[in-house]
């Protein structure tokens, strides 16, 4: 094998997907098979605690390819944390992360790479006319990316996804984050690295179907929504001094008619009753969304970690020893850098 040429990984978290993955595998080594004189290619495999064979299936991919690793999660953490395992036993100068369902098609993989010759540090994939088949999710996802961009503090684009390249330093700095709840696609956003964009169409699921119910989605969107911005804190403030506000006018109301017996003296207890409706539903939703907050202050302190690891094919068949992690320069030095950093020292 020719050692000079750069290694990439390619880190694909799978759930479920015994049927897929045998069909993906394929796809993935024909297109990588076109690329092979100019790169080396490590292929990454994490389980995400899958009760079907698919774990099966990505050791025999394992068995008849030495470029394919097995992770496999002692239970499903979710995408992200299989991701983050992932993106933690990647080897390469060049990492992509991908879904192992085909809707992220192989075929980009040969235009990522290409993008990631210019001098920037990540390449972002940008979905081109997809609507999700379940209008419902497809309305959600409007509402939640809209919600976002009033609220976050990063531009979060509904149309990108986490089908992207990363250089090793992005890779550094993300793993340094100590973050529980990660939103990957969020992340590379604020990190504030330079991007280069590639267009793709997202194809249909060929097999299988969707991990991400609409429940599933929205506490997607919690995770994202919470640890983009502090703003539904401010906004429980306003909404809690509005509702105060009203429920005050309302009891000025009340208190003038049975005092000077205004107007129909029935409305009184509506007002009450309406005025104590709004107040309650602030104070609960105020306590709920402090609650969010509060729920990943305790994960976070309690520092579990976000996975836990139960097989690597490495450790298996003994090449995991061998692995020493590379020195990794973070920052680059520019030429004009170091030229002050000498007058400096002069
Ligand atoms: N996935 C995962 N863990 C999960 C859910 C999904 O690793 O808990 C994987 C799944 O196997 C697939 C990718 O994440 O490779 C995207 O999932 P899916 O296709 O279900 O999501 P959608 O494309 O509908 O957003
Ligand atoms: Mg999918």
């Amino acid at each position: 094998m020719a050692d000079h040429l750069p290694l990439v990984s390619i880190v694909c978290p799978a759930y479920h997907e015994e049927e897929m993955l045998p069909l993906f595998n394929g796809e993935l080594c024909r297109v990588l098979a076109s690329l092979e004189t100019r790169y080396r290619f490590e292929i990454l495999y994490v389980d995400d605690g899958s009760r079907d064979r698919t774990l099966d299936a990505m050791k025999s991919a394992a068995d008849s390819d030495r470029r394919v690793r097995v992770l496999a999660l002692a239970r499903n953490f979710g995408k992200e944390a299989a991701l983050q395992a992932g993106l933690e036993h990647a080897e390469g100068e060049l990492v992509i992360t991908m879904d192992t369902d085909l809707q992220h098609p192989p075929e980009v993989i040969g235009q990522l790479l290409e993008k990631a010759i210019e001098p920037v540090d990540l390449v972002i994939t940008v979905r081109q006319e997809y609507q999700n088949p379940n209008w419902f999710n497809q309305l959600g996802t409007q509402t939640f990316y809209r919600i976002m961009r009033a609220l976050s503090e990063v531009e979060i684009r509904q149309e990108t996804s986490d089908f992207l390249l990363m250089k090793r330093k992005v890779v550094t700095v993300l793993l340094q984050m100590p973050e529980k709840h990660r939103f990957l696609k969020g992340l590379v956003h604020w990190m504030g690295f330079k991007y280069a964009e590639v267009p793709f169409r997202p194809k249909e699921r060929p097999l299988g179907q969707t991990k991400f119910s609409f429940l599933r989605l929205t506490s997607l969107a919690k995770d994202c929504l919470f640890s983009f911005s502090k703003k539904p804190l401010t906004l429980a403030t306003k909404c809690g001094t509005l509702t105060l506000l009203v429920g005050l006018a309302c009891a000025l109301a009340a208190l003038a008619q049975m005092l000077f017996q205004i107007g129909d003296t029935s409305l009184t207890a509506l007002y009450l009753i309406v005025s104590s409706h709004v107040l309650a539903g602030a104070i609960l939703l105020s306590i709920g969304i402090l609650g969010e907050y509060v729920g990943r202050i305790w994960e976070q302190v309690r520092s579990r970690p976000s996975y836990l690891l139960k097989y690597d094919s490495h450790q298996v068949d003994g090449r995991g020893q061998a692995y020493q992690p590379p020195h990794i320069k973070v920052f680059e030095t520019t030429a004009e850098d170091a030229a002050r950093k000498d007058q400096q020292s002069a």
